[in-house]
């Protein structure tokens, strides 16, 4: 064989030995498609019935040889059977939502506590999202039967054993209320979408899938929602502040895209980005920390991203504690200085002590010198011979007596400078601690008034009212007399929200807060009680009149001239009201007001209910 023919032979070979092995490697592949297929197919059976027939028809064809012909006239077949069923599955899931809800509004219509309507409201509003995720609807389900287990004990538990106001303020509330309803707590990780992780709904009502589209309509919508925002801000910056409720200004306004549910983390982040800063303003940071706040401060001028957030709040909780450790450290000094004053006040008193017993001692002694030198004298007196030794021997006691009386009187006046001068020294020293005793004070009260105070709204806070519901009921308990109890709620302020961002939201509160405030007698107290909630004691008023106090905060608040874009924006509130009654526990006077509240809300809002 010559050479070109060997070669042309090897070639021939080597191609043989190519083509098998890619015919090998086909069949594998192909038997790899058929298994997963045939797989697939199992797994997706029992969705639909004419799915299921067009997979059994597959996994027939996949086990013969010659597939390509069969498959070609099912695949269309099947494309079309898929698309049917999803749109029935849909239809389903839609009527599945409708059910829930209305087997959430049958539970609000028990008029279950305040707790479980809130979480009920809430779960609601899950349920949009569930139409098109339908995986939610599991979990979402669970949470119904939860509260609809809480909406039927509470109805059967008599109203006295309904957990104590302390308990729902402080404890048992935020577990039961719409956090502890979400189906599951924010990832601490966010993986695709650290966003919607980071909103204020949990990750599942804001699925990692809808979030490249949610994405891209918040960067498409962001423009005019950072107009809408400004707009708003404009706007509401045009109505007068009531005075003492000077808004904060927030720089660099977010804009905000408006999604269904929450706004993603990057919406909301300037506006924690402002609160923390103020915080951190507010913090009297010692001398050493210092350092530490500045830093702080730049990285919350920076952007602040999700995960950042954890780790800023983590160094802020450290200098918060800082503060209060070195409040305590100069208030713990302070208290070993008047400590050491004080022991240095007694040594000073008890020397004055000493000093006095010294001299009425030395009183006493010069008493016993007059008399003794007294009755020589008058011995000298009576040995007398003659009146030449009479004479003498007087002249000599009596210089005598005159010596003894001026030394004493020496030693008197000396012993009254002494006193005198340590006396002076006392009361400067006293006047001294006083002076700073009373900057303490002043300290403390500051102090305290501010922990009772609401940042935002400038009106007193959760704590103030405890304390003042406390000192009222105890008012009426002593003197008796009528005292109300009302709940204000702003009417769908999630709208506000929503349409013109969380900066006009906050807005909203605050003049609506002093619309409020200004309105009320010095007697009457108002408080923010949380969100857009409101609450009001107001003594020595019959039930009539409060109604009537009420109608007039209602009608001022809806008088409000809120506008956006030029368009006016009418806000209202409704408002439920109680009268104390002998015997029975604030919080069931609270929980009357409350249900009135939820009748004003049911009845249409913008209105006023009395228990
Ligand atoms: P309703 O008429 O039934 O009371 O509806 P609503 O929308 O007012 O009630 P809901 O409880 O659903 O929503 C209250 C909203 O108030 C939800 C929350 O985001 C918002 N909110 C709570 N606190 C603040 C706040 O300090 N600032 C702003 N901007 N919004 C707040
Ligand atoms: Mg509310
Ligand atoms: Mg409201």
């Amino acid at each position: 064989m010559s050479d070109d023919a060997q070669r042309w032979k090897d070639k021939y070979l080597s191609s043989l030995e190519q083509q098998e092995k890619l015919e090998r490697r086909w069949e594998s592949r192909l038997d790899l498609l058929r298994r997963g297929l045939v797989r697939s197919s199992l797994a997706a059976e029992g969705a639909d019935k004419a799915v299921d027939q067009c997979m059994q028809e597959m996994r027939e064809i996949l086990r013969r040889d010659d597939m390509d012909a069969a498959l070609g006239g099912l695949i269309p077949r099947l494309e079309k059977a898929v698309l049917d069923s999803e749109q029935r599955r849909q239809q389903r899931a839609g009527e599945a939502a409708t059910a829930l809800a209305g087997l959430i509004e049958q539970l609000q219509r028990l008029q279950p506590p305040r707790e479980v309507r809130k979480a009920l409201k809430s779960l609601g509003k899950q349920l949009q999202d569930a139409t098109s995720h339908q995986y939610l609807l599991p979990a979402l389900l669970s949470q119904l039967s939860n509260l609809q287990g809480q909406a039927l004990t509470v109805l059967q538990t008599p109203v006295q054993e309904q957990p104590g106001l302390l308990q729902r303020l402080f404890g048992s509330r935020g577990e039961s209320s719409e956090e502890a309803a979400s189906p599951s707590p924010a990832p601490t990780e966010p993986v695709s979408e650290p966003e919607s992780a980071a909103g204020t709904e949990s990750a599942a009502q804001a699925p990692a899938v809808a979030a490249p589209a949610s994405q891209a309509q918040a960067v498409a919508a962001a423009p005019s929602a950072q107009r809408q925002a400004s707009d708003a801000a404009a706007l509401l910056d045009s109505l007068p502040l009531p005075p003492g409720l000077v808004p904060q200004k927030h720089a660099g306004d977010s804009p905000f895209s408006l999604p269904s549910s929450e706004p993603g983390y990057s919406a909301v982040a300037p506006h924690i980005a402002n609160s923390l800063r103020s915080l951190l303003d507010e913090l009297e940071l010692p001398a050493r920390h210092q350092p530490q706040g500045d830093a702080l401060r730049q990285r919350l001028e920076g952007n602040l991203n999700w995960y950042e957030l954890v780790p800023v709040l983590d160094d802020l909780a450290v200098l918060v504690l800082a503060v209060t450790d070195s409040g305590q450290r100069e208030f713990a000094g302070y208290l070993k200085q008047l400590n050491e004053r004080l022991a240095a006040f007694i040594d000073t008193l008890s020397e004055a002590h000493e000093g006095y017993t010294a001299s009425v001692e030395s009183t006493r002694s010069f008493n016993q010198q007059l008399r003794d030198q007294v009755s020589d004298l008058q011995s000298s007196v009576q040995e007398a011979a003659d009146l030449e030794a009479l004479k003498q021997a007087l002249e000599q006691r009596l210089e005598g007596l005159l010596q003894s009386v001026s030394a004493h009187q020496r030693q008197r006046d000396s012993n009254e400078d002494d006193v005198a001068e340590r006396l002076q020294g006392l009361v400067k020293r006293v006047a001294e601690m006083e002076r700073e005793a009373q900057q303490f004070r002043q300290h403390i009260e500051e102090q305290r008034q501010k922990s009772l105070l609401d940042p935002l709204t400038g009106l007193p806070n959760r704590a103030a009212w405890s304390e003042r519901l406390d000192l009222e009921v105890a008012r009426r308990q002593r003197y008796g007399g009528q005292l109300l109890m009302a709940v204000l709620d702003i009417d769908h302020f999630k709208r506000i929200n929503d349409g013109y961002g969380h900066l006009a939201g906050d807005r909203v509160l605050k003049i609506i807060a002093g619309e409020l405030h200004k309105r009320l007698r010095k007697t009457d107290f108002i408080a923010r009680f949380g969100g857009e909630e409101f609450v009001l004691l107001i003594p020595a008023t019959p039930l009539e009149g409060g109604v009537q106090l009420l109608e007039t905060l209602r009608a001022a608040v809806e008088a409000c001239p809120f506008h956006f874009k030029g368009e006016p924006v009418t806000i209202t509130l409704s408002a439920g009201i109680a009268e104390f009654r002998n015997g029975e526990a604030t919080e069931v006077t609270f929980e009357r007001a409350d249900q009135a509240l939820y009748r004003a809300k049911g009845a249409g809002r913008n209105r006023v209910e009395q228990a």
